[in-house]
């Protein structure tokens, strides 16, 4: 028996904009006295995962950890140079995926005290759907995106097989029109490994259980009443919308963490402009060059973090070009007269709660704006792929920030320092964003307060689960 023990299994995707959530949302369980135990696939995606997940283990040794093995992929600097830097990313879901499915039954049925419930991701529904059902274990899935990406998520099997890119938008039951040139061009693609996954996994929405979505109601009120409401699919499970996922401890690296923080310091309110692109960024270094000139034609104090595109392994680190080689060193000398580069991973949590920053220069991945709205912080966009165009546009109709639509996805053409600059100083000295992102902190911390929306929704699933140990 389990003695009244809710015990939770948790499976994220790869790459850290799955794995950090999965990691904050199981810290809210942990704190809710539900047993957790986490499975990941073994070696990590990237360097960091793994990283995150020993300081995670440390923080809460209560936690079992359980691994499986999954095929590393090949580098990026092995890839042709006219492949996609996104390829192997997306054959790395199709391997955790299936990897997944033939370990997963055999760690799963013999837990002691059993399961409660399972937590998976949204890109591995096809794949673990089946084990779950097969055990009559309830099978939640935790969305880690914006809920207007979620709209997307649960209609695409009904779009046709292949969505025309002569259409103007795609409607949507429920929720304004999603503009064609916000899908992502894997998938509107006729045959790519990424509409592949979409194709498999959206029609299994009805089936799960439900779904957790890191977001909250003042962000994204109207998209949240469409899906709970039935209107986007009729057969929709409940949907609990569980964040802003409150950043942890365990995420700061020994005393690393630090470094920006001592500039951050000597800056005046507010004045910083703090650019972050992921947890790794696929910029060419000709782009990064006119970003940088960018930054430093804008006029505002600027801490950019740059990352080489070829970041999975410990290995990767010495093919790794110094900043002085990207940048030459004129434009380094002009970049630190008025900011600070930074060419590693930096606690992006800790430095947007930093006063001095005004304005995150970000690609939009979802982790990062609902960083951005737990500390207020007005985002200027510049999404590059997946769902980031439509998380850009959560921002921007909310009214704490804007995007360049004009940008292009990631390498379609070079986006010049002097309109960088230009759109960033005006971003900056914009008040209304301010006003605005300070009242989206004041929501994200109401929706996290004790009582308040999450808290709800997890004490009712509590005493829903209890019933079942
Ligand atoms: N991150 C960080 N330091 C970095 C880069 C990223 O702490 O230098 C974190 C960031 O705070 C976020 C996650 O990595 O929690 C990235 O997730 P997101 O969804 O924003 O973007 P992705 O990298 O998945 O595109
Ligand atoms: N990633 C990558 N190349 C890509 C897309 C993603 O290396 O073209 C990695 C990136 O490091 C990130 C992870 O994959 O940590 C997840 O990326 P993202 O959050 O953009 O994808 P999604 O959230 O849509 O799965």
């Amino acid at each position: 028996m389990s003695d009244g023990v809710i015990h939770v299994a948790m499976l994220p995707c790869a790459g850290m904009g799955h794995l950090t959530p999965f990691l904050r949302l199981a810290t809210f369980l942990l704190h809710h006295n539900i047993k957790v135990t986490l499975i990941t696939p073994q070696p990590t995606f990237i360097l960091h995962e793994s990283q995150l997940l020993s300081r995670f283990h440390s923080s809460f040794p209560q936690v079992t950890l359980l691994h499986f093995d999954a095929p590393q992929p090949p580098p990026l600097s092995s890839l042709s140079s006219d492949s996609h830097v996104a390829i192997p990313y997306f054959q790395r879901i199709e391997d955790v995926g299936s990897s997944a499915a033939k370990a997963l039954s055999p760690l799963i049925s013999s837990f002691s005290p059993p399961l409660t419930f399972f937590v998976s991701d949204f890109f591995m529904i096809s794949s673990i759907l089946p084990i779950t059902q097969s055990l009559s274990i309830p099978n939640y899935v935790l969305f880690t995106s914006s809920t207007t990406f979620f709209t997307f998520f649960s209609h695409f099997s009904a779009l046709s097989s292949s969505l025309p890119s002569s259409l103007e938008a795609v409607e949507i039951p429920g929720v304004p029109p999603l503009p064609i040139s916000s899908i992502s061009p894997f998938l509107l693609a006729p045959n790519s490994t990424f509409k592949k996954i979409f194709m498999e996994n959206s029609p299994m929405v009805t089936k799960v259980d439900g779904f957790f979505i890191n977001t909250f109601e003042a962000l994204e009120h109207q998209q949240l009443e469409a899906v709970k409401g039935g209107k986007v699919l009729s057969e929709m499970p409940p949907v609990f919308a569980f964040g802003p996922f409150v950043p942890c401890e365990f995420e700061k690296e020994g005393d690393q963490w630090k470094k920006p923080f001592k500039w951050l310091d000597d800056q005046p309110s507010g004045s910083v402009v703090f650019a972050n692109f992921g947890s790794s960024s696929l910029f060419e270094w000709e782009q990064i060059k006119e970003l940088a000139r960018g930054l430093v034609r804008s006029g505002c104090r600027f801490l950019l973090v740059v990352k080489d595109r070829k970041y999975y392994k410990e290995e990767d680190k010495k093919e790794e070009s110094s900043l002085e080689e990207v940048l030459g060193d004129e434009l380094v000398d002009s970049v630190r007269k008025k900011g600070l580069v930074m060419k590693e991973w930096v606690y992006q949590s800790g430095i947007l709660s930093h006063e001095a920053v005004g304005g995150f220069f970000s690609h939009c991945g979802w982790n990062s704006i609902m960083e951005a709205a737990w500390n207020g912080v007005p985002i200027f966009g510049w999404p590059q792929q997946g769902d980031q165009r439509m998380n850009a546009e959560v921002v921007e109709r909310s009214g704490w920030g804007t995007w360049n639509k004009n940008w292009g996805w990631i390498g379609e053409h070079l986006v010049k320092g002097n309109e960088i600059g230009d759109a960033i100083s005006m971003f900056m000295n914009d008040e209304s964003f301010k006003i605005k992102a300070t009242q989206i902190k004041e929501e994200a911390r109401k929706a996290r307060s004790v009582g308040g929306d999450c808290e709800v929704a997890l004490q009712k699933l509590i005493q829903k689960w209890k019933k079942n140990v």
